[in-house]
């Protein structure tokens, strides 16, 4: 008998006639013998709406009221699915995350999970009752309910796995894998049977969203087997593991995309030290994370230009900071551009092997896309180029690293 967590995503509970096919899933697991708590998100769509709510009420909205709104997509479906499997006769029962509870930190709209109380569901557990998690929720320090950000559910999944010290997570999505790259975009990517968590942490943070960054954080901190695969097949997933457990590691094994991108450069800023710790001072105090940076010498040397890259949904925010420090900060011009994506091409191989950024130039060169930034990581390389490319980067990457299926 095992203990298993299995989470579904929105397009799995999308309307009634899919929660039934997820109960009928759970169901046959707990015929098998297993234990099972199950995550659920919203119905797909209900995010996007719930979002869409608060915005045409208020401009800048209170967070705390972001979270109530958003988290109810999870309680009607997590509700619905606990239904479901009574109807098939399965003993189950519906949670919320406050009634776990799943402890979080206080930062409404992306609260990090602290610490979970097992106690009542694991019991429940060992009674032989499903317990059917509502994802995406937590409860903060003042005791409201807090969401964990966008994809979320991902993480409370891996979360309560880890806390349950479940044998494996299962994350059921629309698609039956972990592709080289995204099947929508490039519709011969080929699955991938396993991935190491370091790559899959950086395909997430460069913009792959089939797990959430921080689910992927704590499988790896906690070694939780996380498997991707789909509810509507049968078909054996991706396995998420430990680098050791893959024998023929690729030098690339996948491509990612970020659309979330924008850039600024600040012209002609003074060039004596302090100068950066000033911009960026100013943008971590806003509380938005700035990503790749590149700063060029006037050839007087007395000047720089830093051009550096945020969270597209951070730029107006990022533009006022800006605009406000202007006299202290000490620049003459600043450009923004929300019309651009960052490309990574990441792999555990490329520790040990050469030539991989410049079969990247090379490739996108070929094509006449321009570079407008690159940064590198260890297992990564990833370049800023104009959006109207994404597409056309992607698939020429993709081809050019030999991953399209034969
Ligand atoms: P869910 O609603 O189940 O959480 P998501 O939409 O968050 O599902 O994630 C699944 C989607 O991720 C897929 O439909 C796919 O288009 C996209 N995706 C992006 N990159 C990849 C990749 N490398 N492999 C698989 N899916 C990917
Ligand atoms: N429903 C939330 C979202 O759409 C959480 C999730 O689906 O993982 O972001
Ligand atoms: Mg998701």
């Amino acid at each position: 008998m095992a203990r298993i967590v299995m989470k579904f995503g929105g397009t799995s509970v999308a309307d009634v006639e899919r929660i039934k096919n997820v109960a009928l899933r759970v169901k046959k697991a707990v015929d098998a013998g297993d234990q099972v708590a199950v995550t659920v998100s919203a119905m797909a769509g209900e995010t996007n709406r719930l979002v869409a709510l608060c915005d045409s009420v208020s401009e800048l909205y209170d967070a705390r009221e972001y979270d109530t709104v958003v988290s109810t997509g999870e309680q009607v479906t997590s509700g619905l699915l606990a239904m479901a499997l009574q109807d098939l006769g399965v003993d189950a029962r519906s949670w919320q995350g406050w009634q776990i509870p799943i402890h979080t930190d206080d930062a409404h709209g992306k609260a990090r999970i602290l610490g979970i109380d097992t106690d009542v569901v694991s019991q429940r557990l060992d009674q032989g009752q499903v317990v059917v998690c509502a994802g995406f929720q937590g409860l903060g320090s003042d005791n409201r309910v807090t969401t964990l950000g966008r994809g979320g559910s991902d993480t409370s999944a891996v979360a309560l796995a880890a806390a349950l010290g479940a044998e494996r997570c299962d994350i059921y999505t629309d698609v039956d894998g972990i592709y080289t790259t995204d099947p929508r975009i490039v519709p011969h990517a080929r699955k991938l049977s396993k991935i190491t968590y370091e790559e899959m942490l950086e395909q997430a943070s460069m913009g792959t969203k089939v797990l959430q960054t921080r689910s992927v954080e704590i499988a790896m901190k906690y070694h939780v087997r996380v498997q991707v695969l789909s509810s509507f097949s049968d078909t054996p997933g991706t396995l998420v593991c430990d680098e050791d457990e893959i024998v023929e590691k690729e030098v690339v094994s996948g491509i990612a995309y970020s659309r979330d991108e924008a850039k600024i450069t600040l012209l002609s800023v003074a060039d004596r030290p302090g100068v950066a710790a000033g911009v960026f001072g100013a943008l971590a105090d806003a509380n938005i994370n700035v990503d790749m940076i590149v700063q060029n010498v006037s050839a007087d040397g007395t000047t720089a230009d830093i051009t550096f890259t945020l969270p597209r949904t951070d730029l107006p925010r990022a533009l006022k900071v800006l605009e406000k420090g202007q006299e202290d900060i000490g620049y003459a011009r600043l450009e923004a551009d929300k019309n651009v994506v960052k490309i990574s091409v990441i792999g555990v191989g490329m520790r040990s092997h050469a030539g991989v950024a410049q079969t990247m130039f090379r490739a996108l060169s070929e094509k006449g896309i321009n570079i407008l930034t690159i940064s590198t990581s260890e297992i990564k390389v990833s370049v800023l180029i104009a959006e109207e490319y994404m597409e056309l980067a992607v698939r020429a990457l993709h081809s050019a690293y030999g991953l399209d299926a034969q």
